[in-house]
Order: C-alpha cells, then sequence, then structure tokens
C-alpha cells in the first residue's frame, strides 16, 4: 500500500536531486531538492502579502493563480496547499470579464501573476471587482538556488481541510461551477491514479494541457509529484512541436535539431539528453492533431517519432475528458507499433472515476472501464430511478438498461462553492447503509460484463465486475426522438467509423412532430469528402444502427467548435446551426 501522505509532504521525500520538473522549449530543470526549497519560500511569500508570519497559515482563503504552464505554476500551486490556503487557477485564455466572475465568485485574497501575464493581472485588477485581491507578483527568474535552511514545517497534521483546489466545470452544459476540492479529495484522487496507472520515479511525463481543469491539474502535477515523476511542459500545444521533441531521444545526435540547453540553473547538467517520455495523457483532439500532423513529418523524424511512442518507450498514453473515437484509437495503435490508448472517465467534481487497465487486453473500444480504487459506481436507471445490480443489466426483453452514473467515496467532492442549491440537488439523499449520499453526474451508461466485452478477466485487482460505456450526458446526448431514446455517442462513433467523415458530433435538433430529431454536423475527411451524400451516409448507416437512430438531418462545417478540453456546448451548437429546423 502506498503511504497516506499529503501532496508536499510526499514532495519532501522524494530523491532531492531527481528531476521534478523540465521546461520543454528552453531545456531548463529543477529537482525535487529545488522545488522543496522554492515552495518554502513562495509560502512565506503568500503570508507576507497577507501580513502573516511565518507560522501562521492562510486558513482557507481562496488564491487566484494567473501562470503558465511552467515550474512556477507548481511552486505557487504547492505553496498555496502549504500556506492552508485555496489555489484558483486561472485560464491565462479567458477575456477579462471571465476572469473577473471567477475572481469575484471565489473571492479571492490573492491574485498570483507571473512576469509573462503581469499586465493581464492588472488589467482585471483595474476592473470593478466586488472584493479587490492584493496582488503578488512572481520574481522574473525562477528562484531555483539549492533548498535553505528554513525549517518552516510543511507537513500535512493539524487541519489539511482548510488547503485545497477550486476548479471550475467546462462549463459545456451551463455557466461554469467552483468545484472545491479539499486536500484530503486531492490526495485521495492522486494516490487511486497513483495506484492504477502505476506512476513510478521513472516516469516522465510530457505534460500538454492546460492547468485551471483538473485533467492538467490532478493527473498531471499532482499524481505524477506523489509518485516522484518528472513533468516536462510543452504549451500552447502544437503537433509538429510535440512529434519533435518525442523523436529527439530516438534521432542520432547530428539529426537532432533543437538539443536541450542549459541556462545556467542549479541542477542542469550540462549536455544532458533529453529524456525519453514515458508518459502522456490528453484529449482525444489532441491525438487526432498528432495523427494529423506525423503524416508531413520529415521521414526521418518520423521514424523517430514512431519509435518514441511504441509500446516499450511510451509506457502510457491516455485519453479522456471526451468520448474517443475508435478511429483515433486504430489509427494511434497502427501509428505506434501497437500502443493501444487507454480511455477514462472523470469530471471536476469527481476527478478520475472510471478507467480501462494497464494491460492492453484490457482497453475495450468504446468502454472506459471499472472505477478506479477507492471510487464506488452505481448507475441508475433513468426511468424506473432503480439501482442496476451487478447481472442486471438486460430488461426482460433482452434490452441494456442505461443508467445514470453514480459515484461516492474519499475522492468525490463535497460541495459547489457558495452554490448549495447545486450541491443539494446533484446529490442523493443519505443512502440506507450509512454509506453517505452518492454524487450523481448527470451522465449515461450501460455496463456490459466482461465474458460480453471479450474479456476473461480483467488483469488488475482493482478491475472488477462488469465494464462501463458511456452513452452521453443526461442533458445534451440521450435524445429523445418519436418515444425511442437515442445514445448521440452511439451514433457519432457509427458516423466516425465511415470513411468520408473526419469529425462528428450528433445533437437533439427539436422537431414538432418528434419530440427531437437526430442531428448530425459533420466534418468531411477532405480526401475523400467529393464522394460524399448524405444518403450514400444514411445507406451506410443501415446496417449499423436501428432506424431511428440513423440522423434525419446532417450539415456539413468546415470545422466543429470546441473549449479547450476538446468538448462540444452542444445547446450554442443546434442554435447556431440547426435555428432552421425549429
Ligand atoms: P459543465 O459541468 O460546466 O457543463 P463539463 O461537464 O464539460 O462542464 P468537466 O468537469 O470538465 O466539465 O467535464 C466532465 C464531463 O466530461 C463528464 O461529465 C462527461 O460528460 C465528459 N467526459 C469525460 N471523460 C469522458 C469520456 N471518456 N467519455 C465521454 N465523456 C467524457
Ligand atoms: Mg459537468
Amino acid at each position: 500500500a502506498l503511504p497516506r501522505l499529503a501532496i508536499f509532504e510526499a514532495v519532501a521525500r522524494h530523491d532531492p536531486e531527481a528531476l521534478a520538473v523540465v521546461h520543454s522549449l528552453s531545456g531548463r530543470r529543477f529537482t525535487y531538492g529545488q522545488l522543496l526549497g522554492d515552495v518554502r519560500r513562495a509560502r512565506t511569500r503568500l503570508l507576507e502579502a497577507r501580513g502573516k508570519s511565518a507560522g501562521d497559515d492562510l486558513d482557507g482563503e481562496r488564491v487566484a493563480l494567473l501562470v503558465e504552464n511552467s515550474y512556477d505554476y507548481v511552486v505557487t500551486l504547492l505553496a498555496i496547499l502549504a500556506a492552508r490556503s485555496i489555489a484558483v487557477p486561472l485560464s491565462p485564455a479567458f477575456p477579462i470579464p471571465e476572469l473577473e466572475y471567477v475572481l469575484n465568485h471565489s473571492e479571492a485574497s490573492l491574485l498570483v501573476s507571473s512576469p509573462k501575464f503581469a499586465s493581464k493581472a492588472q488589467q482585471v485588477l483595474a476592473a470593478d471587482l466586488t472584493s479587490k485581491p492584493s496582488h503578488v507578483e512572481l520574481p522574473k527568474h525562477a528562484e531555483s538556488a539549492a533548498a535553505t535552511g528554513e525549517n518552516v514545517p510543511l507537513e500535512d497534521n493539524a487541519n489539511p481541510g482548510q488547503a485545497g483546489l477550486m476548479l471550475y466545470t467546462s462549463g459545456t452544459t451551463n455557466k461554469p461551477k467552483g468545484v472545491l476540492l479539499p486536500q484530503s479529495v486531492l490526495t485521495a484522487q492522486a494516490r487511486s491514479l497513483h495506484e492504477a496507472w502505476e506512476y513510478s520515479p521513472t516516469d516522465h511525463l510530457l505534460h500538454l494541457l492546460p492547468l485551471h481543469h483538473i485533467h492538467g491539474v490532478v493527473n498531471a502535477i499532482l499524481t505524477p509529484l506523489i509518485a516522484g515523476s518528472s513533468i516536462e511542459f510543452m504549451f500552447p500545444f502544437n503537433a509538429d512541436a510535440v512529434w519533435n521533441r518525442l523523436a529527439a531521444p530516438f534521432l542520432s545526435p547530428s539529426a537532432e535539431t533543437n538539443g536541450i540547453t542549459t541556462n545556467g540553473d542549479a541542477a542542469a547538467k550540462s549536455s544532458s539528453p533529453k529524456p525519453k517520455v514515458t508518459f502522456f495523457t490528453a484529449v482525444p483532439t489532441i491525438y487526432s492533431r498528432l495523427l494529423n500532423s506525423h503524416k508531413s513529418l520529415p521521414p526521418p523524424i518520423q521514424d523517430a517519432a514512431r519509435q518514441a511512442v511504441s509500446p516499450s518507450n511510451l509506457r502510457l498514453n491516455i485519453s479522456g475528458s471526451a468520448a474517443l473515437p475508435t478511429p483515433i484509437k486504430t489509427a494511434w495503435a497502427s501509428l505506434s507499433n501497437g500502443n493501444v490508448l487507454l480511455e477514462r472517465y472523470g469530471m471536476t467534481e469527481v476527478g478520475m472515476a472510471l478507467s480501462c487497465g494497464l494491460s492492453f487486453a484490457d482497453r475495450v473500444d468504446a468502454s472506459v472501464g471499472w472505477p478506479l480504487p477507492s471510487v464506488q459506481a452505481r448507475l441508475v436507471d433513468v426511468d424506473t430511478a432503480e439501482v442496476i445490480l451487478p447481472g442486471q443489466e438486460l430488461d426482460a426483453q433482452g434490452r441494456e438498461r442505461s443508467g445514470e452514473i453514480q459515484l461516492r467515496g474519499p475522492t468525490i467532492f463535497k460541495e459547489y462553492w457558495r452554490n448549495p442549491a447545486a450541491t443539494e440537488k446533484e446529490f442523493t439523499a443519505p443512502d440506507s447503509d450509512g454509506h453517505g449520499p452518492w454524487f450523481k453526474t448527470g451522465d449515461v451508461a450501460v455496463r456490459r460484463p466482461v465474458a460480453t466485452a471479450g474479456l476473461n478477466s480483467a488483469a488488475q485487482p482493482w478491475a472488477q465486475g462488469p465494464l462501463y460505456f458511456i452513452q452521453g450526458r443526461k442533458s445534451a446526448d440521450i435524445i429523445k426522438t418519436g418515444g425511442e431514446k437515442v445514445s448521440a455517442l452511439e451514433v457519432e462513433r457509427e458516423l466516425l467509423s465511415l470513411p468520408q467523415v473526419a469529425e462528428a458530433t450528433v445533437v437533439a435538433v427539436p422537431s414538432g412532430s418528434w419530440g427531437h430529431k437526430v442531428g448530425a454536423v459533420i466534418v468531411l475527411d477532405r480526401s475523400v469528402a467529393e464522394k460524399w451524400s448524405a444518403l450514400d451516409m444514411r445507406r451506410a448507416l443501415k446496417s449499423r444502427l436501428a432506424n431511428y437512430k440513423i440522423p434525419q438531418v446532417m450539415k456539413v462545417v468546415d470545422s466543429i467548435p470546441r473549449n479547450a478540453m476538446g468538448k462540444i456546448n452542444k445547446k450554442q451548437l443546434v442554435k447556431a446551426i440547426f435555428a432552421d429546423e425549429h
């Protein structure tokens, strides 16, 4: 079993010489020893900014951060936790009104900004804020001296509940909600992932994600830090740059174009080669862009890149935050010499909840696997509100029963910030078994027994029982049409399996006679686009889908708008594209 350590306590136990963070572009490197020293100093600076001394703490105050993906972000995040305050990461990509909204809503007492976003910070502070936070500007160059003798204890013993993270949901279905994740919840989430995905000190993770979402913060910072892995930041995402970086350790020295440079920080050992990337986690659109960009790389890079992502080098590649289209999974496996993407399901409120296993065989197409360690999951029939127990996955007619995913356990958040009504609504009443309420995810799934999914049994001990297959959001993806229910995700999967279709999203289009019609928004594959007709497509779908599931209306577009995490706001899309259909 892994020790029950708070994040910074775990960090303090790693080899101080071990690599913690790398800046991909500059090649700057920072060790765990430096990190710890810098966290202590940054913590003191936060306390001073609030007129407190090193022995005090910030007792649950909200501290917003406007810092790019970097070592400074990691230092600031940990310092906020160590000061027993709540980190509120802001997206530097947010326009001022959105930053204003989050600062006001979280009632932040401090805003920490990096030199890069100093003027953005000034701008938002000049706005009409309800409570003006004090401003802390980070120094121009990351302090990277070895750990000093400052011996302020960072151990987590007295009241871990005061520290935490507040993340805003992606706002895909509504205005973003502030999700309060106390440090105990963060630790439970990180421990669960550590156990399931076996992060280790030999892992080097390439970090490609925004840092104001759970995926980028918990899966790709806190968990690797707890495990003693190293994190390399590369952001904003650029597919060619990612391939060049992945390929670098596999190119002959003469072919390597942008070798790591050292610029005098204490940890950088001169001419150290770029570490091999063993781990990365991304959203489906990132994999899709990588697949496209790989086709046009120069042949030597192309080959080295292939080698870099083959299973013997890239230990684990994970996809989540939105459904993984099977063609992307298949194409990635073929490019990478058999590396199968691991799909998992999670959300801001719960961290990661369901995941496929580490064994390739356990990564069944379209499935998100099993509840992760310490996560309890159940399905609740959407129509009858009955819990669908294992073995009850089919109804009397032998049809699959779909249900809402409900979750509980130490990884689940406790409340929406300043929104008791939403908190009340999204949790069930305490269960009769005395184990507390369940969180209603709003996502619908079916479960299939292991044998039905084509497996004998799962390889990992935590992967027990039938597998989950996500059907989509109750509010947007379960389309009621002429008395039938259609899973938008199921139809999307079939559309995506047609060679003409590059991207597809399926939506409910309001219709007088049907309640809703099944609508599809499609981006065509350029190479075969001219051969397309809606009729052909419907014909092709006939052998794959029941008649009522086949889209009645189809619109071809050049691109489908997605947010930073690759998600689609379907309500907006319907309004924009099918306005004339109503
Ligand atoms: P809001 O709650 O503000 O509308 P959001 O739900 O998109 O936004 P997040 O918490 O970032 O905000 O996203 C969680 C949602 O993402 C899940 O509820 C689910 O619908 C979707 N999701 C995550 N992983 C997967 C997956 N593997 N397959 C399908 N959907 C997924
Ligand atoms: Mg949500």
